[in-house]
């Protein structure tokens, strides 16, 4: 028997793949405005081939119009546009890409950013149209034809008019239901929008007619509409523009336009990389902490980009939890996207780019803390948690990576940080271990009777004054070979001549100590004699690695 070739269901297809390859139906604009930017692409991609011809830049752009009346949307283009058979193959037949094609009929490799090559972007249209209209004239044809659809019903294609090459969709939008409202793509604010987000980089102008006000030539003291043609879109990201052309005022209004913040941002990190995988990405870290960067509802997460098309909003795995404060975008050509373009098929490539994003803020960081103090002091003072937490999360993983970022205030001046680093540079010849202290407050670690003894003897004390900080810092045990011993641990390691007079005096005071032991057993483990203690008669010691404060937080902790 002849083998029977699969003929797909179109109707079902359709249907599936309008109802359930796109969680969202403002897309479609952006599948449409990417074709249009193909088409115009391959216009350009023949010029450049033919010595004959010129590209110029006037002739081509894409244009939005909306006729509130009839409810319709139309996007035209002055691309390459499609003949009939163009349309039969690109347009009939569902997951064939005349432009995925088109890249392989030229050979065209890198550097070029036609962005189609799934061959589904234009049902999209399906989304919000009961009916879509192409009217198109390819530039290597001189008639031009008319393809119609009604989605599951199939299409039409029949002889039309057309002066010029280009195609122009027309959208008629869907009947409002009581669930579903489609007018909202009429309004020009609607439209703006969805060009602005997702479609802001397209190469090519997308304008739209925009009505706008003036006083009246005659009475100033009136108003009157008109209308005018407006470009929405940017075209050349920032990104893509030359660093030192580059002030901080355009990175601080790429900041606010995208709003990522509503500050002035205290850093930001352009970056691009040419190797294995190819990316760009402008970074920022803010000056305030987000709202409710500390609670679940915080997303982090920086926009991705595919070519300058919009994809994700906020990718989060681009960002380690504990740098999860920066925001930004990254653009790559090089990722493998699902065919929804919402989300990418593979991870490697993402997770390449995350690792090097995050090698580069630490970088930035540590600048930051050896050249602008001030600054890093800034940083910390908001965003100190975010790191140890991270030395502490995952368990202690990142400990490596980030223990060079956290600082402390110390005994040596309260109101300043310092890094373990420096704290280490100055530690004294007979000091052995980092020693700290925790407390509510600076005021109230002052007060501790345990720490009068270490500074008795020059040695400096860290202050621990964030629940977290002693979390972090059990994580990391050690810091440069020195063991963090807290000023409330039984077992400071310092040179003790008097440790025989205590022994002594124990003895002489035996049974004194038992009658405290046996009236307080119910909350300590034992008394004894100090050696630690100036001013103060008594302390209170932690036995073992915890120290009394953190033993509170555990015990405050739900189970
Ligand atoms: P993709 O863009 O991934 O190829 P689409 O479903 O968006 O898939 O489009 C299918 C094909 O239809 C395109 O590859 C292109 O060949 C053709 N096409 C769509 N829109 C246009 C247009 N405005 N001008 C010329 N060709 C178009
Ligand atoms: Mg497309």
């Amino acid at each position: 028997m002849a083998k029977q070739e699969f003929k797909a269901e179109s109707k079902r297809l359709l249907d599936l793949m309008i109802n359930s390859i796109y969680t969202n139906r403002d897309i479609f604009l952006r599948e449409l405005i990417s074709n249009a930017s193909d088409a115009i692409d391959k216009v350009y991609y023949k010029t450049l081939a033919d010595e004959n011809k010129n590209f110029n830049k006037e002739d081509y752009y894409i244009q939005i119009s909306v006729d509130k009346a009839n409810r319709t949307i139309t996007v035209e283009d002055t691309g390459i546009g499609m003949n009939k058979s163009d349309m039969e193959d690109n347009l009939g037949i569902i997951a064939k890409s005349g432009s995925l094609q088109f890249k392989k009929d030229n050979e065209i490799k890198d550097g070029f950013d036609i962005i189609g090559q799934f061959g589904v972007g234009f049902y999209s249209a399906f989304m919000v149209a009961k009916k879509v209209k192409v009217l198109s004239k390819s530039i290597d044809d001189d008639k031009a034809y008319l393809w119609e659809s009604e989605g599951i019903d199939g299409y039409e294609i029949s002889e039309s008019e057309k002066s010029s090459n280009g195609t122009i969709i027309t959208i008629y939008l869907k009947d409002n239901t009581d669930e579903e409202k489609y007018d909202e793509y009429l309004e020009e604010y609607k439209l703006r929008s969805l060009v602005k987000k997702y479609s802001d980089f397209i190469r090519y102008p997308i304008k739209m007619e925009v009505t706008k006000s003036r006083p009246k030539e005659d009475d100033k003291d009136n108003y009157e509409d008109y209308i005018e043609i407006e470009t929405l879109n940017s075209m050349v990201p920032i990104w893509r523009k030359n660093k030192n052309e580059l002030t901080e005022e355009d990175y601080i209004n790429f900041y606010n336009e995208k709003h990522y913040g509503f500050d002035k941002p205290l850093k930001y990190i352009h970056t691009s990389a040419d190797g294995v995988i190819r990316y760009t990405s402008i970074m920022y870290i803010p000056s305030m902490l987000p709202f409710n960067y500390y609670s679940k509802e915080f997303k982090k997460g920086l926009e991705l980009y595919s070519n300058g098309v919009l994809i994700m909003d906020k990718c989060s795995e681009l960002l380690p939890d504990y740098f999860g404060f920066v925001v930004g975008m990254v653009d790559s050509e090089d990722l493998s996207l699902n065919i929804s373009r919402e989300t990418l098929q593979h991870d490697r490539q993402l997770k390449l780019i995350a690792k090097r994003l995050n090698e580069k803020i630490k970088n930035e960081l540590t600048n930051m803390l050896k050249n602008k103090r001030e600054d890093y002091d800034k940083f910390y003072d908001t965003f100190s948690r975010s790191l140890k937490f991270g030395i502490y999360d995952n368990w202690g993983m990142n400990k490596d990576e980030l223990q060079d970022l956290i600082m402390f205030k110390s005994s040596l001046d309260k109101e300043k940080y310092t890094t373990l680093e420096e704290y280490v540079s100055r530690m004294k010849d007979d000091q052995k271990e980092i020693y700290y202290a925790t407390g509510e407050s600076v005021e109230k670690i002052e007060k501790m009777p345990q720490t009068e003894f270490l500074l008795d003897k020059g040695y400096e004390i860290l202050y621990f004054t964030d629940e977290v900080d002693e979390f972090a810092i059990q994580v990391l045990r050690t810091y440069k070979e020195k063991e963090f011993k807290s000023v409330s641990s039984s077992d400071i390691n310092v040179d003790n001549t008097e440790k025989e007079k205590n022994e002594e005096k124990a003895k002489e005071s035996k049974s004194m100590l038992d009658e405290m032991k046996e009236i307080l057993k119910s909350n300590i483990s034992d008394v004894v004699i100090s050696n630690r203690l100036k001013s103060y008669p008594v302390c209170i010691s932690a036995k073992g690695s915890v120290s009394v404060e953190m033993e509170k937080t555990l015990n405050a902790m739900p189970t």
